[in-house]
């Protein structure tokens, strides 16, 4: 029985694949902050290089992959496809589990598929440093790998509480020579602005991602990079479902359910997009495509599809997702990477537009499929892939059930070798399971923008 399927390194896609082409109508445009009126190139020009500026508003189909990009990209892809045989059979389902695995990458998830490109588009436009916000230190480490390879400085604005929380991440920023301070910080007029309200704040993506606008608007060297939400990232992350529609076609295969978690939405958009767009082309029809969530930060299940901003401070485009509301601060959950109030604009559309189904899980049900996950394939995986494991899970043990033999994909988005504290947690019953109160939902929603949705 074939356990991993390898595509060789010629296989390595060529192009991305653009979703935006195959949507029914275009996307909602971002709105400008100050003004409300739809944002153009000369808005973001300030932040971003004009060639990513252009594939987020790109409406072709596919879009070629530099062979710089590709080159490194090398170094671990394409990333094998596995089956996940033992699991199968500790959950004695019928069906097929396949996982593809991004732990391969130098810092261990899917995150270093788009910083490669966004710190080689930066290069050619003569940018010298970048700034940018993590959570978990996961996005943090991938842009810092990135840039290091371009000759390009980098600053990481990290989430306080991951900061100390998880000394790990930042130390890899170190190695590969990037600059990480904790968030908020005193560097920038909205980290100080949030400290003097609250000196003891454990700090949120939106706050970083404030600090780190800022930082890239305030110096002309200097742009912004992101590592989830935005088109251009999700379209960077589609080599993953590119290269697994591929592996999966040399064992005959098609998913029926294809799943992943979602905190800006990036590693769910690239395992999917591809999936997603073989339905909105009418090329399949019967895929179900899964995205999972935490039960604390329920974005997809629980927020709004209305524009919002991507910041605490108000100073990001406005995008229409779906939202909990900018000022959400989420409890200190264990996957810091999917404490995010807002999801992506593509997904988000896709859910609204019904091709997509969410789910949320609670922590601890999260944690026992990750040591499940560990204890059949061997693998210790991050919080935030757990998530996708969960929901694979879930399927695999409807499907016996049932009695059908479907086939399950779901992207393992990352290992957990720096989140043994979280493990830690859960044996020594620490993981609380905080199913987020509708009063907190309904108070941050209050403050969404006055605009026409
Ligand atoms: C950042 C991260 C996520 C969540 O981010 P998305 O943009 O939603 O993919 C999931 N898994 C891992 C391992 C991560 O590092």
């Amino acid at each position: 029985m074939q356990t991993k399927i390898y595509l060789d390194e010629e296989s390595l896609p060529k192009t991305w694949y653009n979703i935006q082409a195959d949507l029914p109508s275009p996307l909602d445009p971002p709105l400008h902050p100050g003004t409300g009126k739809p944002a153009g190139p000369e808005d973001f020009a300030p932040i971003f290089p004009m060639e990513l500026i252009g594939q987020e508003m790109s409406q072709q189909r596919t879009i070629p992959i530099p062979e710089e990009v590709r080159d490194i990209l090398r170094i671990w892809r394409p990333s094998p496809l596995i089956r996940a045989h033992r699991l199968e059979k500790f959950l004695k389902t019928p069906a097929k589990i396949y996982y593809k695995w991004e732990g391969v990458s130098p810092a261990g998830s899917h995150k270093p598929n788009t910083a490669v490109p966004q710190a080689y588009y930066n290069m050619k436009e003569g940018i010298e440093r970048i700034s940018t916000e993590t959570g978990a230190g996961q996005w943090g480490s991938a842009l810092a790998f990135a840039t290091n390879l371009f000759d390009l400085e980098c600053t990481v604005y990290m989430v306080s509480s991951s900061y100390y929380h998880k000394p790990y991440r930042k130390s890899m920023m170190q190695v590969w020579g990037a600059e990480c301070i904790p968030s908020p910080s005193p560097r920038t007029a909205s980290g100080r602005a949030i400290l003097e309200k609250d000196p003891n704040t454990s700090g949120s993506l939106g706050i970083a991602i404030s600090e780190a606008v800022e930082d890239a608007a305030t110096h002309a060297n200097t742009h912004y990079s992101l590592g989830s939400v935005l088109n251009h990232v999700c379209l960077h992350q589609t080599i993953m479902g590119l290269e697994a529609r591929e592996q999966l076609a040399m064992e005959e295969l098609y998913p029926d359910y294809v799943i992943g978690s979602v905190g800006g939405g990036s590693n769910f958009a690239g395992i999917s997009f591809p999936f997603a767009g073989d339905i909105l082309t009418g090329k399949k029809k019967d895929t179900e495509i899964i995205g999972v969530e935490p039960a604390a930060c329920p974005t997809l299940t629980r927020g709004l599809y209305e524009y919002d901003y991507g910041d605490v401070a108000g100073l990001t485009p406005m995008l229409k997702m779906y939202t909990l509301g900018h000022d959400f601060i989420p409890p200190a959950l264990h996957a810091g990477g999917l404490r995010y109030h807002g999801d992506s604009p593509i997904v988000s559309r896709l859910v609204h537009d019904g091709i997509i189904t969410p789910r949320s899980y609670l922590q601890n049900e999260v944690f026992e499929a990750a040591i499940t996950f560990a204890r059949t394939e061997g693998m210790i995986i991050a919080p935030e892939a757990a998530h996708a494991v969960k929901g694979a899970i879930d399927v695999a043990l409807e499907c016996r059930k049932t009695g059908e033999e479907k086939t399950i994909l779901f992207c393992n988005s990352g290992h957990g070798h720096f989140d043994m504290t979280a493990y830690d947690a859960y044996h020594t019953g620490g993981i609380i399971d905080y199913d987020c109160p509708d009063d907190l939902i309904k108070e941050s929603l209050a403050n969404l923008p006055k605009q026409r949705g």
